[in-house]
């Protein structure tokens, strides 16, 4: 079997940035992602970042995912295997994986979860219908393979995602005929939020997707508006004529491995939904896993990073191969994730970050 000091699953920019601080700690990695290319969620997004200059603010997400690759690239005692599934976790630290249709067997002293999450999907009549997408796998589709989900679309979600992936769906030459949210008010950011309105597309607050039409594909929609117990209004009922339907209503943590060894966990509905219980040093209740990134809590790439390089250097420590800057590294990254956090898009988290603690105390 093949050993590594460390083994992170998920090259998205949580995995990456861990490598980095574990390989300059003299660590030797192997980080596994089971898409043909490292960057995660990065890969695809091709809008400017925000934030500041430390978390690559103005550069294009794909862009951010080729430098967190070059940065790691030539350090010394690190393998990334792509095209490659992590099937199984166990608690020997052996991880069993999928690769071109080979079973092969990894063990470690140490793992590193950085799977990142999954699109949450609505439940309404109809909603297998083909036509029908997550806002995440409609901007793979456009974004890293050139196709197109449809001419006409409907997004249901006005959070960023919704509103970012709108926009790109109208730059390719779609037409966005409505936004549907079902809150009173819209989620994402203002600057998102009015591009859309600038070019004409309507933001529906308090309104959702009742049903989809059509018999073998879809062929419209049927939304409603809803009152402020979210109960249907009745006479509110408007049919939009679409062949494809955007689902973007939030994300959640993929645990599915650490509920695999039996790591401890909670439902904290701030941070997606069931997180793994952590320790401040992001360990899991299994000593030797730690998880990092959106599969610890919904936030953004740019925390993601932070989240990283604090984690890369924690099992530096448990390895006993601290990073010849660990100290003033710890307080630097601990800093920016915290000036990240005080935003007004930090509240949600920071109330999920405490729930999580609580946890931890009687983990
Ligand atoms: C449409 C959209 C727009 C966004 N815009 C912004 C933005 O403007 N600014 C910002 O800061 N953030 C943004 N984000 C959020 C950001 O992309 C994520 O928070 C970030 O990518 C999380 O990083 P991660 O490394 O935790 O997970 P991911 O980027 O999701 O990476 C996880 C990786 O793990 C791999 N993986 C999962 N399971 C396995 C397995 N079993 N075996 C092997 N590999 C596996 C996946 O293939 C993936 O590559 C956006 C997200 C989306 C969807």
């Amino acid at each position: 079997m093949n050993y590594k000091d460390l083994i992170i699953i998920g090259g998205g920019p949580s995995g990456l940035c861990a490598a980095k601080t574990a390989l300059e700690a003299g660590i030797s990695v192997l980080i596994i992602e089971r898409s043909p290319h490292v960057g995660g969620q990065l890969i695809k997004q091709t809008h400017k970042f925000f934030g500041s200059k430390d978390q690559y603010a103005k550069t294009r997400g794909y862009d951010i995912a080729t430098k967190l690759h070059k940065d790691i690239e030539n350090l010394e005692n690190l393998e990334i295997l792509t095209d490659t599934t992590v099937v199984g976790l166990y608690e020997d630290h052996v991880v069993t994986v999928l690769h071109k249709d080979q079973y092969l067997r990894y063990q470690a002293g140490s793992i590193i979860v950085a799977t990142g999450a999954s699109e949450k999907f609505l439940a309404f009549e109809n909603n297998d219908l083909p036509g029908i997408y997550g806002a995440g796998a409609t901007q793979t589709l456009m974004n890293v393979y050139g196709v197109l989900p449809g001419k006409e679309v409907v997004m249901v979600g006005s959070g960023n995602i919704g509103l970012i992936v709108s926009y790109q769906l109208m730059q390719a030459g779609v037409k966005v005929k409505a936004i549907v949210e079902a809150a009173p008010t819209i989620g994402g950011y203002k600057v998102h939020a009015s591009k859309m309105t600038r070019l004409g597309v309507p933001i529906l607050t308090s309104t959702t997707v009742k049903k989809a039409i059509g018999t073998n594909e879809l062929e419209a929609v049927e939304i409603v508006s809803l009152d402020k117990n979210w109960k249907e209004i009745e006479n509110t009922s408007r049919i939009l004529k679409i062949d494809a339907l955007c689902i973007s209503v939030g994300l959640t943590p993929m645990h599915q491995l650490l509920s695999m060894i039996n790591a401890k966990m909670m439902f904290v509905s701030e941070l997606g939904g069931f997180v793994p219980v952590i320790h401040e040093n992001h360990q899991t209740s299994i000593p030797s896993v730690f998880v990092c990134g959106d599969a610890v809590g919904i936030e953004e790439a740019s925390s993601a990073m932070m989240e990283g390089y604090l984690t890369g250097l924690y099992v530096g420590k448990y390895l006993n191969r601290l990073h010849p800057d660990y100290e003033n590294l710890v307080k630097h990254y601990e800093s920016q994730l915290s000036l990240l956090r005080d935003g007004p898009f930090g509240v949600k988290t920071k109330v999920g970050l405490t729930k999580l603690k609580e946890g931890s105390s009687h983990a």
